[in-house]
């Protein structure tokens, strides 16, 4: 039991900013004098409509999005766009490129495989145990896009920079990098995040995708299961999940307005993981999982030296105010993942703890 807000660095579900949960919960019984919770109020309510069109809005500023872009908010979290997107984009003769870079870019593959598409996966670093982004990757020119995880959200690894995929669009989940840094949007024909990483709530998954992708091979699918219902909808064919979207709401709103946009978020989340892996580089003690070129801003991994040591680590960093630093149960070490609302001052507090446990225990 603590009485006060730790230092979060969860995976999944994590941190939120502290302002948007003070907004929520200062707005949350009376949303907007409405007299009514943001959770009570009509999806078809004009104040609905201003949540969710705020939503795109910032969205499209954010990324600087033109109107060949669709923002689509769906149900379902990132492992349903693992089906929909070879669902939506390939016909039988049609071919997708993957790129194997971890535990979700498997389940991706996995995916596209079970409904009996064509994948090629043209690249993977599984024999390296995941820990490195793989270069120089033979394309092919003829794929109908490339699929990748731009964060290795468990393995600790992170695209520094897209390949040069030719004309062939990018399909990118970015579940646990989205909205980090700026992007080159011109190389991208969609682009998915569930929001419980790095902009929201669990419970909704944000779709940025090219409009001429949305009708290719759509014809015949479930309606939930288009793009192009949510595109025709303004992801309101059915109900949506309000509350969640709400919040992605308010997270896009504090990103623009009080971080300054995508570049500023940038240079924070660079200070950051660059303060954790001066302590990792410095120390025999604590040992970097990723290789040095491919680590992820987002996830720092690393191990220490007994699992005994670490389960001592993550214990006592919890009673010292930081919690979530246990990696993922597939690969066991430690994890500190370091998302846009986890802040420097946590990061230096998590540093310092480093120090002195490595001293205590070194
Ligand atoms: C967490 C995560 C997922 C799974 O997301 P769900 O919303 O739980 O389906 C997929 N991809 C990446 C990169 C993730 O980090």
């Amino acid at each position: 039991m603590t009485e006060q807000r730790i230092h979060n660095f969860n995976a999944g579900p994590a941190a939120l900013p502290l302002p948007v949960l003070k907004e929520v919960q200062a707005e949350f019984l009376n949303y907007h004098g409405s007299g009514m919770s943001i959770c009570e109020i009509s999806h078809r309510s004009k104040w609905f409509d201003d949540v969710i069109n705020d939503a795109v809005a910032r969205a499209r500023r954010l990324l600087g999005l033109d109107e060949r872009y669709a923002v689509l908010f769906i149900q379902g979290g990132a492992s349903l766009q693992f089906a929909m997107v070879p669902m939506n984009f390939l016909g039988p003769e049609d071919t997708a490129d993957y790129v194997n870079t971890g535990t979700w870019a498997t389940k991706a593959i996995k995916e596209a495989k079970a409904l009996g598409k064509r994948v090629a996966v043209v690249a993977s670093s599984e024999e390296e145990n995941f820990s490195y982004i793989p270069r120089a990757i033979p394309f092919n020119s003829g794929a109908v896009y490339v699929h990748l995880t731009s964060n290795n959200t468990i393995k600790g690894t992170q695209w520094a920079e897209f390949p040069d995929t030719g004309t062939v669009p990018i399909v990118a989940d970015m579940s646990s990098d989205f909205l980090s840094r700026p992007l080159p949007m011109e190389r991208f024909g969609m682009i998915y995040a569930g929001a419980q990483k790095n902009i929201g709530p669990a419970g909704v998954c944000m779709v940025i995708v090219r409009r001429d992708l949305l009708e290719r091979k759509a014809e015949g699918l479930p309606t939930m299961l288009r793009y192009a219902t949510y595109a025709e909808k303004n992801s309101l064919y059915n109900t949506p999940p309000c509350l969640a979207i709400y919040i992605v709401q308010l997270v896009l709103k504090w990103l623009e307005e009080t971080v300054g946009g995508l570049a500023a978020m940038d240079e924070i989340n660079r200070r950051k993981a660059k303060l954790l892996y001066q302590v990792i580089d410095l120390s025999e003690f604590y040992q970097g999982t990723a290789a040095a070129d491919s680590r992820s801003l987002m996830n720092v991994t690393f191990r220490l030296p007994s699992e005994a040591l670490e389960k001592k680590f993550v214990a006592e960093a919890l009673d010292a105010g930081l919690g979530g630093l246990k990696g993922h149960r597939s690969v066991g070490g430690c994890r500190a993942s370091i998302y846009n609302a986890t802040g420097i001052e946590a990061v230096e507090t998590l540093v310092d703890f480093m120090k002195d446990f490595e001293k205590r225990n070194g």
